[in-house]
């Protein structure tokens, strides 16, 4: 699987982990500390999905996942939310606010790219199903 991956996280232990996991799973990666940078970087470079932390300085994920909803041209880019939040009701909070799926902290590092994948694939099924 290939493509260009967006990682919005601001713990650097967490993004070099991801990055490194997904960069040998055959993606390119790019990566913003912020909500703000990452949405900027988002319109700038049409990622093939944006994995994105709940827990962000200035604006946390929910924000910047109702923010890239608003832009008709993110919308329709996977967001895959990656948080060590554990409390009852954060993931449907964070797939209402448009997250297409939910990977827990800490991560797995023998199954985090295959859960990045899968989401991917259900996307594209999405798309098929669509044009039909
Ligand atoms: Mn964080």
């Amino acid at each position: 699987m290939s493509g260009q991956l967006l990682i919005i996280e601001d713990n650097a232990a967490n993004f070099y982990m991801m990055r490194f996991l997904l960069e040998h799973g055959g993606f390119t990666v790019m990566g913003a500390e912020t909500g703000k940078k990452g949405i900027d970087a988002a319109l700038r470079c049409r990622p093939r999905a944006i994995l994105l932390d709940i827990q962000l300085p200035e604006m946390d994920g929910y924000a910047v996942a109702e923010e890239l909803q608003r832009h008709p041209e993110l919308a329709r880019i996977p967001i895959i939310a990656v948080t060590s939040y554990a409390m009852v009701g954060d993931r449907e909070r964070i797939l209402a606010a448009g997250a297409t799926g939910y990977i827990e902290k800490p991560i797995n590092p023998d199954t985090f790219v295959a859960e990045i994948i899968q989401y991917l694939s259900n996307d594209r099924e999405c798309d098929k199903e669509k044009q039909l």
